[in-house]
């Protein structure tokens, strides 16, 4: 049994943790939402007065929390308390800048340090099927990796600090940019009065299939567990996906890389999100497509 602490029990949070917990892990958790430390208690997780108290007694610190400018607040405030040597995993979607400067505080204060975004949304949390893509040293991934077993369907060492945000970040740009070809396509087949059925049993077995397509489909009715089925109720919030494209933007503007149509896709979530859509899920582009989305 390891000790745990888990800042930021949110929609992710809170199911990662209880899975924590039926591995049989003491986990040790803080919020700033008192609801969601009601859930944390249900789910088995001793809930604590603030994060440093979390900490305290931590063989392992996992963060999953909004953004890179809370990462680097929560690790600056909690990691003088934490025990030497212990180790941290941010499993929080980032900007590798502030992914780095976390692991340059690990450092600082003698601990070790993952990087370690995910890939599977909420039911992937809930499920323990989770892809992990993790950054840091090997030391740290060879610690890290039983500790994320419990929550994960695939756990992938990407490279050194920062390597799994790039991973998640060059990821979900491929996922942004798909969604949108194959709801292009979906319009024009109706524009030109094929059925969605035909084009969907077409391009799954031809060089149009991928996930945004077979698993993930925007319309109804070939992929009955797509969010288009229900309405488009996420599922992945379109404000995430916009999230995630402003930081591959970011991290594209900085490293120096061309990515025309990954600008693209921002802008056209970008208008999506402003049409106030940022809570339907983010195959629903499809709607602002047809120029249907009101
Ligand atoms: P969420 O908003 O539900 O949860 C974030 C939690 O962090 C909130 O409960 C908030 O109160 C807490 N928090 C913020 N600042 C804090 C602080 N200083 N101390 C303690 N708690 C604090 O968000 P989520 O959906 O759980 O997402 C978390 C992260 O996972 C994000 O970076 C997101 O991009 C990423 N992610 C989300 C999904 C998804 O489908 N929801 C999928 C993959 C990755």
């Amino acid at each position: 049994m390891t000790t745990i602490a888990f800042i930021g029990l949110g929609n992710m949070g809170n199911p990662m943790a209880a899975n924590l917990v039926k591995a049989g892990h003491d986990v040790h958790g803080f919020d700033l939402m008192p609801e969601n430390l009601a859930t944390a208690r249900e789910n088995g997780i001793t809930v604590m007065a603030n994060a440093a108290a979390a900490v305290k007694d931590a063989d392992v610190v996992i963060t999953m929390l909004p953004a890179g400018k809370h990462v680097v607040s929560v690790y600056e405030d909690i990691a003088a308390q934490a025990r030497k040597g212990a180790l941290f995993i941010d499993s929080s979607t980032i900007d590798v800048d502030s992914a780095r400067k976390a692991h340059a505080i690990a450092e600082k204060a003698g601990l070790l340090s993952v990087d370690a975004p995910v890939s599977g949304g909420t039911g992937g949390a809930s499920a323990g099927t989770l892809t992990f893509m993790a950054g840091g040293s090997a030391k740290a991934f060879a610690q890290a990796e039983p500790i994320l077993q419990p929550m994960a369907g695939k756990v992938v060492h990407c490279g050194d600090a920062g390597a799994g945000q790039a991973a998640k970040i060059c990821n979900n740009m491929i996922l942004g940019i798909s969604m949108i070809g194959v709801a292009e396509a979906f319009v024009l087949a109706e524009k030109l009065g094929l059925s969605h059925q035909a084009l969907f049993d077409v391009a799954s077995t031809s060089s149009g299939q991928c996930w945004s397509l077979t698993t993930y489909c925007p319309v109804p009715g070939p992929v009955p567990a797509s969010p288009a089925n229900r309405d488009y109720k996420p599922g992945f919030a379109a404000a995430l996906m916009l999230k995630d494209l402003k930081l591959s933007q970011e991290a594209a503007q900085s490293a120096g890389a061309v990515t025309p149509l990954g600008a693209e896709a921002t802008q056209l979530y970008g208008l999506y999100n402003a049409m106030g859509h940022g809570d339907a899920d983010f195959s629903g582009i499809i709607k602002f497509l047809r120029g249907d989305a009101a």
